[in-house]
């Protein structure tokens, strides 16, 4: 996708009919999040070209969800790695560890799901109520912990962001909100446009919880026989991706610009860009080294598949100029890149010397507290509240005082 052609979608986008129709798998929803997550597209921008055109009845359903997206921001910026755990409460009512298979190789028999889920390994998107109903599917009636789904799902989504997901998963899950999430075939048929019935979905809700395993916890016997499941066979499996191998390989199959300190001009600024910083607007038009920072410390806590690597490495090498490829941590490239750079001022006899280091610059977010540089804010629909607000309705109530 090239900058110029996602700002056009932007200035032609309309959102009178968002609030109405964005449960629907076709609603008016813009897809933008694999931009918006990947640092490419600024929220503040968007809003700006919205209100530029509409009035605040058009646009505030946009931007409610828009200040959903910034609140999750602000609940990891506040907990850390504390979003990988049960935030609020321990998940209840666990009888898998890991992600279940069904779920996995899209033979749920639910076929909203299935189809979204083909899909989804395809193009790396999922409508908002689709991942709703396959992460209450994985945790609620399937009763799997939700961190391995939650990983699956982030691994394979090319707007991945630790934040929306996994607290959205412990959302659904009902460790960070207040009840569990499930939904019934009528609630899928009615937001997916199908007519599916006689499945374990298709039933009242107080009887959902015991869809599919019996009240002592063994899987019903019509779904042994679905799934192909025999006796001590496992439901669930671990999830585990290797993106750093992932990322060589790529490197090596398309060529893309790998970091040659050569090419790098050390009198000069670095930029470190990262897969949540790729801003083709930042310091643009300005003489810096451009680095794309691929860390595999990073990478090994949440691992993204092939697609959504080649996906990230795209994006950056086709919007921001002479872009540079480094795999390693931030601590190796600046032990690469921190050379002393000899600054001579006067005239012969009076000729002062100055030793610098070169300017390195990047943006603040929590996968960046461990660099060392110049550190520049992100842009905020909200800036003025920062801390964490346990639940987004308390939150919003103040961000409702800076709407205009
Ligand atoms: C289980 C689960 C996992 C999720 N994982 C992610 C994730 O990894 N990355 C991610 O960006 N979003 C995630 N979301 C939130 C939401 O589903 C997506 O942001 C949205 O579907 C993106 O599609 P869109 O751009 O068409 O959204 P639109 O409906 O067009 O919304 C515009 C923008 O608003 C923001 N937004 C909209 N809805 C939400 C929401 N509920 N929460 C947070 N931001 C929102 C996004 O930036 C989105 O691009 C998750 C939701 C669930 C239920």
């Amino acid at each position: 996708m090239k900058y110029a052609v996602l700002l056009d979608q932007v200035k032609t986008y309309n959102p009178s009919t968002y609030h109405a129709t964005r449960n629907y798998t076709n609603g008016d929803v813009t897809a933008w999040s694999p931009y918006i997550s990947r640092g490419f597209l600024n929220p503040l921008l968007v809003m700006e070209a919205l209100k530029s055109k509409y009035n605040k009845q058009a646009w505030i359903g946009f931007m409610q969800q828009m200040a959903w997206r910034e609140y999750f921001q602000r609940v990891w910026q506040n907990k850390g790695d504390f979003i990988l755990e049960d935030l609020k409460s321990n998940q209840t009512d666990v009888l898998l560890k890991n992600l279940p298979i069904p779920i996995k190789e899209s033979r749920t028999g639910i076929d909203a799901i299935d189809v979204s889920i083909i899909q989804f390994y395809k193009d790396g998107y999922l409508h908002n109520h689709q991942r709703m109903y396959i992460s209450m599917l994985h945790s609620n009636i399937f009763k799997a912990a939700w961190l391995p789904g939650a990983q699956w799902m982030y691994a394979h989504l090319l707007d991945h962001d630790p934040a929306a997901n996994f607290l959205s998963w412990q959302w659904v899950a009902g460790t960070f909100s207040s009840k569990k999430y499930v939904a019934n075939q009528d609630n899928i048929n009615k937001y997916t446009n199908t007519k599916q019935t006689k499945t374990f979905l298709d039933t009242e809700y107080e009887n959902l919880p015991n869809a599919i395993f019996d009240s002592s916890g063994h899987l019903k016997p019509n779904l042994i026989a679905a799934w192909k499941q025999s006796e001590g066979q496992f439901l669930d499996q671990p999830f585990e991706l290797d993106t750093i191998q992932i990322v060589k390989k790529l490197i090596s199959k398309n060529e893309y610009p790998i970091f040659d300190l050569g090419r790098l001009d050390n009198t000069l600024p670095f930029c470190i860009y990262n897969s949540f910083n790729l801003d083709p607007l930042w310091h643009a038009g300005e003489k810096v080294n451009r680095i794309l920072l691929v860390e595999p410390g990073h990478y090994a806590k949440f691992p993204v598949a092939e697609n959504v690597m080649q996906f990230i490495i795209d994006l950056g090498v086709s919007n921001i100029p002479d872009l540079q490829i480094f795999v390693g941590s931030f601590e190796a490239l600046k032990n690469s890149i921190d050379k002393d750079v000899i600054e001579k001022m006067g005239s012969n006899e009076n000729t002062i010397i100055k030793i610098n280091k070169p300017l390195i610059y990047f943006k603040e977010h929590p996968t960046t507290i461990h660099y060392r540089g110049i550190q520049e804010e992100r842009d905020w629909l909200f800036p003025e509240i920062d801390g964490y607000y346990p639940s987004f309705f308390g939150y919003w109530k103040k961000c409702e005082r800076f709407l205009k």
